[in-house]
């Protein structure tokens, strides 16, 4: 495990010497120490940025050889996954099969872009302009220096969602993971080191995102700061960054709507609604945290949804045939346990799960948890709790369905299953979020397009559209007549 920090190819040793514990979620012992970078480590990771932009080899090679770095660095992680996805179980509390599949993903993020980048090389595409005076084209060329931002819930994924596009484009970044799940992001650069990345290319900064990552958002010499987090904190990081008129990308919270008809297959729905909110204990942005039932399938789809949620099998990640790990950490559980008690205060009955789990003293266990009756204005209903909850609700027509599912600040995700395929369509069509998901939910890929409507984040990630946030497009027109100009008569 790595104890220092990742800067111009050299690890270092942060300017102040702090260092951050790392507690494991499942048993909450200490079992390392991160490196808490300082502004003066935010600093120098900039510089090396920089200097590598500005002078480096990397902005100015071919995409054909920049892919060979990034098919290396997604091997890396390959050869690593089985070491990898324990240190993130370890750190993040999550099953073990699914730190597997997040890492695969990872990989696959790399290895994606490499096949972007490849594109890129002559993509020059010619304008056609009315005046035949001159010719046109519009090139794409590589922003920057970015700052990527992480959360917690995705480790290294979430990572290799901006550091994958970034380096495909051809710019510089700093990768500031976040506090609590640093491990496999710092591992990342043993493994772009092996890869041969040239120095100051990637630079990695564990550290309080209040220093390392203030510091990263204001300095003039960034160009570009890619972020996913809560929507305070993106809040201010776009308000930082229009002082120097930074791109800014956000990725924050939602309140997803999943909407059943009661045309539905009643086992489908109740799997769907489970992974989507039970998955990864709930810690993600897009899960379906609201779920709107045709009243006639309300009771049936309740009572199968509260059968199957008290099956689940908690424990330690690590452990064979667990489903739900621990929360990430104290705060966040304590954060989500009280959510619970608010939502039973302002009127919405438990009808399962909301505590501790029977004989799980220690580690930050919480049962699966179902909330009926939760009035619309209430904060359960309108705030992203960021855990193992969900809110049930019935309706009784399409257009009561899509207005609730609609009636939130946030619009990242929304989910409608039906048996009729021209209702899901218009469903579809009518929710006012990023992703939509027909007849399922959560399933993400590489090459779509992911992000929120409203104040859910502003941009694009994955897909050609992640490659976008990392460059910039130049004209370049060329005069190819002798005739003068004619803005005056020449004596
Ligand atoms: P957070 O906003 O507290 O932290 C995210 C990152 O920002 C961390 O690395 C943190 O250190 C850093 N940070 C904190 N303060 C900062 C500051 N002042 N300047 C710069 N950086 C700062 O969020 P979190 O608790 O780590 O993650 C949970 C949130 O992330 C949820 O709201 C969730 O919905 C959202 N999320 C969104 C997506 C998405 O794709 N839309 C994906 C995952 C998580």
């Amino acid at each position: 495990m790595q104890d220092q920090l990742f800067i111009n190819g050299d690890w270092v040793a942060p300017a102040l010497g702090g260092m951050l514990p790392v507690i494991d979620p499942a048993t909450e012992e200490v079992f390392h120490h991160i490196p808490a970078a300082t502004e003066a480590d935010a600093d120098a990771a900039v510089k090396a940025a920089r200097e590598a932009f500005d002078h480096g080899p990397w902005p100015r090679m071919s995409g054909k050889e920049r892919a060979v770095f990034l098919r290396a660095i997604a091997q890396g992680i390959r050869d690593r996954l089985p070491e990898l996805a324990r240190l993130e179980v370890r750190d993040n509390g999550k099953p073990l099969p699914e730190a597997e599949w997040d890492l695969g993903d990872a990989a696959g993020c790399f290895d994606f872009y490499a096949g972007l980048a490849e594109e890129l090389d002559g993509e020059a595409e010619d304008i056609a302009l009315a005046d035949g005076r001159f010719t046109a084209k519009a090139v794409r060329e590589p922003l920057g220096v970015a700052v990527a931002i992480v959360p917690w819930n995705y480790p290294l994924l979430m990572a290799s969602w901006k550091v994958a596009p970034a380096l495909a484009a051809g710019c510089t970044m700093i990768l500031k993971p976040a506090e609590t799940t640093s491990l496999t992001a710092l591992e990342l650069g043993a493994i772009v080191k092996a890869a041969g990345l040239p120095p100051g290319v990637l630079n990695i900064l564990s550290g309080k995102g209040s220093v390392v990552g203030q510091r990263l958002v204001e300095h003039p010499q960034v160009d570009k700061v890619a972020f996913t987090g809560s929507g305070p904190v993106g809040s201010r990081i776009m308000a930082d960054g229009a002082r120097d008129i930074k791109r800014v990308s956000l990725e924050l919270g939602g309140k997803s709507p999943f909407v059943v008809f009661a045309d539905s297959d009643l086992e489908k729905a109740v799997e769907w609604i489970m992974f989507g909110i039970f998955w990864n204990q709930g810690q993600v942005c897009s899960a379906t945290s609201r779920v709107l039932v045709e009243r006639s399938l309300y009771a049936p789809l309740l009572a199968r949804l509260v059968e199957e949620a008290g099956k689940i099998r908690i424990g330690n990640g690590l452990e064979k045939g667990t489903l739900l790990g621990p929360l990430v950490n104290r705060g966040q559980y304590e954060d989500v346990l009280r959510h619970i008690a608010r939502a039973v205060e302002q009127g919405a009955t438990v009808a399962c799960g909301g505590r501790r789990p029977a004989g799980m003293n220690t580690g930050y266990y919480l049962e699966p948890t179902v909330l009926t009756d939760v009035p619309l204005d209430s904060d359960a209903w309108v705030e992203e709790i960021f855990g193992p909850v969900v809110c049930l609700r019935p309706f009784d027509t399409e257009e009561e369905a899509v207005a609730l599912a609609n009636d939130s600040r946030f619009g990242l995700a929304a989910a409608v299953m039906s048996a009729d395929d021209a209702r899901c369509e218009r469903v579809a069509k009518a929710f006012r979020a990023g992703i939509v998901w027909i007849n399922c939910s959560q399933p993400t890929f590489t090459e779509a397009p992911w992000g929120g409507y409203k104040q859910s984040g502003v941009g694009r990630e994955l897909g050609r559209w992640g490659l976008d946030n990392y460059l910039e497009t130049k004209q370049i027109t060329r005069l190819v007549s002798d005739d003068p100009w004619g803005w005056y008569i020449r004596s």
